[in-house]
């Protein structure tokens, strides 16, 4: 069955202290955003993906993949989880709903091979993570010290996409929205509704681009995609 995804692109992105949101930087001939979507629709199942931007973006429509018939946009709201809800409301009757961030521009066509592979079978959905590999330290934050060290074994990086029912998607993030939740991953939502995503794991070159140094780190890593 096919598989339909949304992508919230509808933040500022303010950490990167550019002058336009992230998603729209470019790395090689392509913006961050372009080369999410295509990760995406590179994959046989993945048969619509739905962006969600910010009210006033004048530059999705400028982009070559906007004209993509598989490709719709909507607009996003204020936080997060209202920019997924709102590309939700064009999912239909999909099944199964995938989110990936905009600005996750380096995911390899295997992890996501993996991820639908894997978590389909399951009744709640599961996300890509990656095992943290440093040590970690809770901070007292008044003091600037460290109150004490958190096994690290049970510590995994939330990445995307993440892949949950769509119906029980929705739920989750509107009873968040709701209850005043503020959610940073879909997984979170279902999380506070007491449900337990499967952890996949996934490649840690799949990085949010994040600060001004991530640029050139995802730039180097699409080189190595053999996508
Ligand atoms: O800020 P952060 O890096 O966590 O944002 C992750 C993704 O969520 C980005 O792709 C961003 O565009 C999106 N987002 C959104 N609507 C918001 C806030 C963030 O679509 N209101």
């Amino acid at each position: 069955p096919s598989v339909t995804a949304v992508l919230p692109a509808a933040g500022i992105g303010s950490r990167m202290q550019a002058d336009c949101p992230k998603q729209y930087l470019t790395i090689g001939h392509r913006s961050i955003l372009e080369h999410a979507i295509d990760a995406l629709l590179r994959h046989p199942r993945i048969q619509r993906v739905i962006v969600a931007i910010s009210l006033g973006d004048q530059q999705f429509e400028q982009l070559p993949i906007a004209a993509d018939p598989r490709v719709s946009v909507t607009i996003g709201g204020r936080q997060r989880a209202d920019s997924v809800l709102a590309g939700l409301q064009l999912a239909g009757d999909a099944q199964w709903v995938l989110v990936h961030d905009a600005a996750r521009p380096c995911l390899h066509a295997d992890d996501l091979a993996r991820l639908l592979a894997i978590t389909e079978h399951s009744k709640v959905g599961g996300i890509l993570a990656a095992p943290v590999r440093d040590t970690m330290k809770l901070a007292e934050p008044s003091l600037g010290t460290i109150s004490h060290t958190i096994e690290r074994q049970e510590l995994w990086h939330a990445l995307t996409p993440q892949l949950f029912p769509l119906a029980l998607l929705k739920h989750c993030l509107q009873r968040a929205l709701d209850e005043g939740v503020t959610i940073t991953d879909e997984a979170s939502a279902l999380e506070y509704c007491g449900y337990h995503p499967l952890l996949v794991s996934g490649r840690s070159d799949n990085i949010k681009v994040t600060r001004p140094e991530d640029l050139a780190l995802a730039a180097f890593y699409l080189t190595q995609l053999d996508n």
